[in-house]
């Protein structure tokens, strides 16, 4: 592996740990420049950097080093002169390997080798329990790029091109439809590819507690623990579901474990990142934190509107560009309800022999604008004074005259607005959100959401007003 390469897939890693303004300050203009005998030479841009990195990013760059090179290193800092700032490093494409020591001790962090593989297919779970298989609809080439979601794809691609050896485990986490399960099968895919006899278990948090109370009930956990062993990668979905769960959790730590320990490749998705999975045992936590973890949000518009066009290409639909934008730019958190907003588009449009258009997305997706079941980032939580107060910021009113009696039409359309999104964010009930609207009983707060849902099909400006309103509470 290049020494470049090396430090790009380091960086990826540093810039989970460290906060973005030291990550751009101090960590990103850092040079590659030698590795000989165990020595890494990084070069800075001033004695000052140098000084900041050596007393406190210096040990965490180093264990990153080693992480990705497998051997142990020393880090030196070196300040640049001002030509080499702008030259490129003449020494950075020397292949790592040749300056690596060779017979160094693994360091504590590194995987162990991987166990040469001479056996056949993963033969089923013990018992008569649901499996899933790895789709092969789910590849990386069908998986669009942007920023959203750039470290955790860099991530999944690594791990897919070299199981067990690069980010262990990989820690994918973020709201519904976001593309974790679809990341996941294609490292199932690519690691298949790369060597037909690799053994991948695909399992949800859900399945894997299933297996694990029907091993329990027919005395099978010996069988249990065997199959799950004997894996090369384990693609763990959603794990949020054993969160709460003692003894399957206590299994699924132990599984992990002896996996872990022999070189195994562990990939995980979670709704949630591991600071946030309150019920996950701290263990768990911290041998989570030892791999990559990385986020996936909401997709910009340009990657809304390239998964659309990738899905038509797929799936050979023609749709106007109009009307994919259109559809784009109103379903933005949730990919599976945008894939699912098209589908019912082509189907409409064949059954009625009628040729899409944007009134046509409208009158056909109305509910689709209305968008997201489930609220921000899949969680149902937020109080309604925080929302009052941001729609009264968007709808240019104020936090009292919503909560007033008023009936003037920009402060009505503003409490309306607050409601409905008081309904869609939280699962308060109505009463208690009309009590937080200056004392309104539920059936004004029905209405109010009936009225705007009526509304919303039709009127842009006030579709993007609430989708302002939500983005400003995702911040
Ligand atoms: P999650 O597991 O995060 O809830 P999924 O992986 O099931 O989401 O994704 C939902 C749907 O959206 C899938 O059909 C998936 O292929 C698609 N999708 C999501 N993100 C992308 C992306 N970046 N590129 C292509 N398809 C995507
Ligand atoms: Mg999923």
């Amino acid at each position: 592996m290049a020494l470049r390469r090396a430090w790009d897939r380091a960086l990826h890693l540093l810039a989970t740990r460290v906060s973005k303004v030291t990550f751009e300050s101090y960590i990103r203009p850092i040079r590659p420049l030698s590795l000989h005998d165990g020595v890494l030479t990084l070069g800075v841009s001033s004695a000052f950097a140098r000084e900041w990195l050596d007393k406190r990013h210096c040990a965490l760059i180093r264990s990153v080093m080693e992480g990705v090179l497998g051997c142990a290193l020393e880090v030196r800092l070196r300040v640049l002169a001002a030509e080499e700032r702008l030259a490129p490093t003449a020494e950075a494409a020397q292949p790592a390997a040749s300056g690596a020591p060779t017979k160094g001790a693994p360091t504590p962090g590194a995987p162990a080798a991987r166990p040469r593989r001479a056996r056949g297919p993963l033969p089923p779970p013990p018992g008569d329990v649901p499996t899933i298989a790895v789709s092969p609809r789910f590849t990386f080439e069908n998986f669009v790029v942007g920023r959203s979601n750039r470290l955790a794809h860099a991530g999944a691609v690594a791990v897919g091109a070299s199981p067990g050896s690069v980010y262990n485990p990989l820690f994918l986490y973020g709201g519904s439809g976001l593309g974790k399960t679809h990341l996941l099968h294609a490292i199932g895919n690519e690691a298949v590819e790369r060597d037909p006899a690799t053994r991948v278990a695909f399992v949800d948090g859900e399945t894997f507690t299933i297996h694990f109370v029907s091993a329990l009930r027919d005395r099978k956990t010996e069988e249990f623990r065997r199959y799950y062993r004997s894996v090369d990668i384990w693609l763990v979905d959603d794990i949020q579901f054993i969160a709460s769960k003692e003894q399957t959790k206590e299994e699924f730590f132990h599984t992990f474990n002896a996996l872990h320990q022999t070189g195994r490749q562990i990939v995980i998705t979670s709704d949630r990142s591991p600071r946030e999975l309150r019920a996950l045992d701290e263990r768990l936590r911290s041998r989570f934190e030892c791999g990559l973890i990385a986020d996936v949000s909401a997709p910009e518009l340009e990657t809304r509107i390239a998964i659309v066009e990738r899905r038509c290409q797929v799936e050979g639909w023609e749709i106007p560009r109009p009307v994919v934008v259109h559809v784009a730019e109103a379903i933005r958190s949730n990919m599976r309800a945008l894939e699912g907003a098209i589908t019912k588009l082509v189907a409409y449009a064949s059954i009625m022999r009628s040729t899409m258009s944007i009134e046509m997305a409208q009158s056909v997706l109305g509910e689709f604008f209305i968008d997201i079941p489930g609220g921000i980032s899949g969680r149902k939580g937020v109080l309604p004074d925080t929302v009052i107060r941001a729609a009264a910021d968007r709808f240019h009113t104020s936090v009292d005259a919503i909560k007033s009696p008023r009936r003037d039409k920009q402060v009505v359309v503003a409490r309306q607005a607050a409601m409905f999104l008081c309904r869609q964010l939280s699962e308060i009930p109505l009463s208690q959100i009309g009590a937080a609207f200056g004392g309104r009983d539920h059936t004004t707060v029905q209405r109010a959401i009936a009225r705007i849902e009526a509304l919303l099909p039709q009127d842009r400006p006030l579709q993007a007003a609430i989708q302002d309103v939500r983005d400003s509470l995702e911040d």
